[in-house]
């Protein structure tokens, strides 16, 4: 089974001609409100993929969290882990011109008090689990205490969006960790980095993960374990429609084929045909497909 730490937000999407300056008002679409937050598209990511999940997380208690705990729980993920109130649950303020170029304000609000009590207190979920995904859309201090309290046979599972440079010990937990290459030369930092993304790979690997995988959109991704030379994972050639939750659905699909027991190269492989698959469709949880339709791509 899958866990999934991390954060929701509802995501309020207005379209403009053009992005307001300062002390400027512009008028723009109807408002739409999606479902969002890397913690909660992960999870339906995997659920709609077949995936027996849950999710850990904090909404407010208000209608943004009443919508995404409906569309958790319509997408078969237990939402038992779902923690209310606290704060109101996050938002994400997004507009949108007419050239896709978008301005976003997020309120972290109940996200920002998931704490590390939270993860003590759900110590039968991550028992539960053969893999845990995270995300750092939460404090980075309860991700710490994810890995502290990971049971000795659960393998942990991190995309580190946004990134930050990551303390030793999350990045030793990491098996793997998930970088795209912004996140890639954050978590590097100092390190830098240089050449290819095989290069990069081994640059992170050398930071202490047990794996890496770094996505490449478009180009597929590169998978780094132990001392053998990374292996480049294919990507499918598709009309890419919105890569918005990209990252989230590789990310699910990726931790899911682990559980089961795939190499990593087998599970990056998959998954980056459910990237594949999320890119040809607008949207982000509307956009991630069942494991029939990635068979069928
Ligand atoms: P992020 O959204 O985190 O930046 P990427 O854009 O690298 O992540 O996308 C994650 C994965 O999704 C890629 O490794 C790739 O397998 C798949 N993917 C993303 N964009 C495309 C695309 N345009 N065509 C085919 N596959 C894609």
């Amino acid at each position: 089974d899958l866990l999934v730490v991390g954060s929701a937000n509802a995501d309020l999407v207005i379209g403009v001609e053009r992005r307001p300056g300062a002390g400027e008002t512009v008028l723009g679409s109807d408002l739409a409100v999606h479902p969002g937050g890397k913690g909660a598209n992960q999870a339906v990511a995997a659920a709609r993929l077949g995936a027996r999940t849950a999710l850990l997380a904090r909404v407010g208690e208000d209608g943004h969290g009443r919508l995404l705990l409906d569309s958790q729980a319509e997408s078969g993920v237990d939402t038992a882990g779902v923690l209310v109130g606290g704060a109101p649950t996050g938002v994400a303020l997004i507009t949108v011109d007419p050239s896709g170029d978008n301005s976003i304000v997020v309120s972290p609000g109940a996200n920002a008090r998931l704490t590390p009590a939270d993860v003590r207190a759900a110590e039968g979920l991550l028992h539960a689990s053969r893999v845990v995904s995270a995300q750092l859309e939460i404090p980075l201090e309860t991700v710490v205490e994810v890995v502290r309290n990971l049971p000795e046979d659960t393998r942990f599972v991190l995309n580190p969006s946004p990134p930050r440079a990551l303390p030793p010990e999350v990045l030793a937990a990491c098996d793997p960790l998930i970088v795209n290459e912004h996140e890639a030369r954050v978590v590097a930092g100092g390190a830098g980095l240089g050449g290819t993304p095989e290069e990069w790979a081994r640059a992170l690997l050398a930071l202490g993960p047990r794996s890496v995988v770094v996505t490449l959109g478009a180009a597929g991704a590169v998978v780094a374990e132990g001392t053998g030379a990374p292996v480049r994972v294919p990507s499918v050639k598709v009309e890419a429609v919105d890569t918005t939750g990209a990252g989230d659905a590789f990310t699910a699909a990726l931790a899911w084929r682990l559980g089961a027991g795939e190499s990593l190269a087998r599970a990056a492989a998959y998954a980056a045909r459910v990237g594949a698959a999320a890119v040809t469709r607008a949207g982000a949880q509307v956009s991630f497909p069942t494991a029939r339709e990635v068979a069928a791509l």
